[in-house]
C-alpha cells in the first residue's frame, strides 16, 4: 500500500465527505427557513395584535379611572344641592353638574367604542391563532423529513470534523500549510486524484509525462501545473488505464 500518499488521500476523501455534509446541512437549513416563514408571519401578526390589545386595555383603564372621577364629582355636587343658599350658588352648581354629566357621557361613549374595538381584535386574534395552528401542523409535516436529514448531517459532521483534524495532523507540515492556505483562499479540495488523465480539481488535461511519473511511483505526488492542487494517482485509475 502507498504509505506516504495514503494519509493525503484519506484527508482529501474525509474533507470532501465533510464538505458535502456541511453543504447539505446549510441547504436543509435554508429549506426549513423557507417552510417556517408562514408560521413566523402568523406569529408576528399575533404579536402585533396583542400589542394593540394591550394598548386598548390600558386606554380603557384610563377611561374607567376618569369615569370614576366624574361620577364622584357628580355625587359630591348632588350632596351639596340641599346646602345651596341662593340663586347664584344654584346656577353655579347646575353648571358644574351639567359639565360633569357631559364629560361622563363622552367618556362612557369612548369606553363603549373601545370595547367594540377590543371585541373585533379578539375575533381577529382567534382567527389568526387558528391559522397559526394550521400552518404549524403543516410545517411539522413538511419539515419532519428535512429535520431528520439535518440531524443525520449534523451527526456525520460531528464524526468527520475531528477525523479531518486528526488526518491533517498526520501529513507533513509543509503540505499541511499548503492545504490550509488553499482552503483559506477558496480552494476547497487542495488534494485531488487524476481522473481521465486530468486534474479532478480544475479539469485540465495533464501532460502524459506527469501522469507517467506518478503512475510509476504511486507513492509520490505532484502539483497541478494549472491550479497547483496536489495530484496523486488513484489505484482505480491505474486499473482503467492498464
Ligand atoms: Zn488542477
Amino acid at each position: 500500500m502507498n504509505l506516504s500518499i495514503q494519509p493525503l488521500i484519506d484527508l482529501a476523501d474525509t474533507d470532501r465527505e465533510l464538505q458535502a455534509f456541511i453543504y447539505s446541512k446549510s441547504n436543509l437549513e435554508k429549506q426549513i427557513d423557507t417552510a417556517s416563514s408562514v408560521v413566523n408571519q402568523h406569529k408576528k401578526t399575533i404579536e402585533e395584535k396583542n400589542d394593540e390589545l394591550n394598548a386598548l386595555v390600558n386606554e380603557a383603564e384610563e377611561l374607567k379611572k376618569n369615569i370614576q372621577i366624574q361620577e364622584q364629582l357628580i355625587s359630591k355636587l348632588n350632596e351639596q344641592v340641599p346646602k345651596i343658599r341662593n340663586e347664584k350658588e344654584f346656577a353655579a352648581s347646575k353648571n358644574q353638574l351639567e359639565e360633569a354629566r357631559k364629560n361622563l357621557g363622552v367618556l362612557e361613549e369612548n369606553l363603549l367604542e373601545l370595547d367594540i374595538n377590543k371585541e373585533d381584535l379578539d375575533k381577529d386574534l382567534e382567527q389568526i391563532n387558528v391559522k397559526l395552528d394550521e400552518s404549524s401542523t403543516e410545517f411539522k409535516q413538511e419539515t419532519s423529513g428535512l429535520l431528520k436529514k439535518q440531524e443525520k448531517a449534523e451527526k456525520q459532521i460531528a464524526i468527520l470534523a475531528p477525523r479531518r483534524t486528526r488526518l491533517l495532523k498526520k501529513i507533513p507540515k509543509n503540505i499541511q500549510r499548503f492545504y490550509e492556505r488553499c482552503q483559506d483562499s477558496g480552494i476547497s479540495t487542495p488534494i485531488c486524484a487524476i481522473i481521465d488523465k486530468s486534474c479532478s480539481g480544475c479539469h485540465m488535461v495533464l501532460l502524459p509525462q506527469l501522469i507517467n511519473e506518478l503512475m510509476s511511483n504511486p507513492n509520490s505526488h505532484k502539483n497541478c501545473p494549472n491550479c497547483t492542487r496536489i495530484l496523486y494517482f488513484p489505484v482505480s485509475e491505474e486499473e482503467t488505464v492498464s
